[in-house]
C-alpha cells in the first residue's frame, strides 16, 4: 500500500479542511518554523490509531482539535482522513478488491470519536489489522518523528526484531496466532469445565 492523500480538518492548526497529495517518488514538506509541517507527520500517525497524546505532542487527546488562534475560534472537531493506493495486496483480504483504502479517523469535544474504513464505520482494532505489515501505526518504523532517528539506530536487538518483522510484513501473521492461541487456550478451559459437569451428571 502507498500514501497517496491525507486530508485535515480542525486537526491543530488546520482548522480548514486540507488536502495534502503524495503523487509518488520523494515528498518534502517544507515552510519557517511553526507553520505546521510535524502535525502533518501528527495527523498521519493520529488516523493510523496512535493513542498516545504525548506521542503527538498533546497534554490529552483534545489537543489534537483545533483551539483557535488570533484571527479564528476554536473547532469542535478535529477529523483526518489517509488514502492509501492498493496496488501491491498486501492488504487482508476483504479489501483486496478496493483500488483505494481511505482510513478516517475523527474526534469531537464532547469525546464522540469514531474510526472509519472506506467511509463506513468501523473499530480501531480493523484499522491495526488494516494496516499491520505497512510499516504505518502506532509504534512502527515509517514515521520517524524529529530527534528519534537515534531510537532506531540505537534500538537493541529485540526492538530491532519488530521493525524487521513489520518490513517483512508478518505482524499480522503473528498477530493472528496470538490470538488463535487465545482462543484454543480458552476453549480448553471450556472444555475442562465441561468435562467436569459430564462427571458430576454421570
Ligand atoms: P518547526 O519547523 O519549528 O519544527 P513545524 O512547522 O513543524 O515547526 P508544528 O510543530 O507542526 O510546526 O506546528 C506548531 C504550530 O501548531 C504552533 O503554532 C501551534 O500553536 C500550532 N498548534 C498545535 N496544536 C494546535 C491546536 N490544537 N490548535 C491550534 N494550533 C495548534
Amino acid at each position: 500500500m502507498k500514501l497517496k492523500q491525507l486530508e485535515l480538518c480542525g486537526f491543530k492548526s488546520f482548522p480548514d479542511k486540507t488536502t495534502i497529495p503524495f503523487p509518488g517518488g520523494v515528498s518534502a514538506v517544507v515552510g519557517p518554523n511553526g507553520c505546521g509541517k510535524s502535525n502533518i507527520v501528527d495527523a498521519i500517525q493520529w488516523v493510523t490509531g496512535e493513542q498516545r497524546a504525548r506521542q503527538l505532542r498533546g497534554k490529552s487527546m483534545e489537543d489534537v482539535i483545533f483551539s483557535g488562534s488570533k484571527s479564528r475560534p476554536p473547532v469542535n472537531m478535529a477529523e483526518v482522513s489517509i488514502t492509501f493506493a492498493n496496488d501491491n495486496g498486501s492488504c487482508p483480504e476483504e479489501y483486496r478488491d478496493f483500488s483505494e483504502i481511505m482510513v478516517t479517523r475523527r474526534l469531537f469535544r464532547s469525546g464522540e470519536r469514531g474510526y472509519f474504513i472506506n467511509k463506513q464505520p468501523c473499530r480501531l482494532k480493523d484499522i491495526q489489522n488494516l494496516l499491520m505489515g505497512s510499516g504505518i501505526g502506532a509504534g512502527t518504523y515509517a514515521v520517524i518523528q524529529q530527534g528519534n532517528l537515534g531510537a532506531i539506530t540505537e534500538a537493541g536487538p529485540d526492538e530491532r526484531r519488530i521493525f524487521i518483522e513489520e518490513a517483512a510484513g508478518i505482524t499480522r501473521y503473528k498477530a493472528r496466532k496470538k490470538e488463535a492461541q487465545s482462543k484454543i487456550k480458552s476453549t480448553r478451559t471450556n472444555l475442562l469445565r465441561v468435562m467436569d459437569i459430564i462427571t458430576e451428571v454421570e
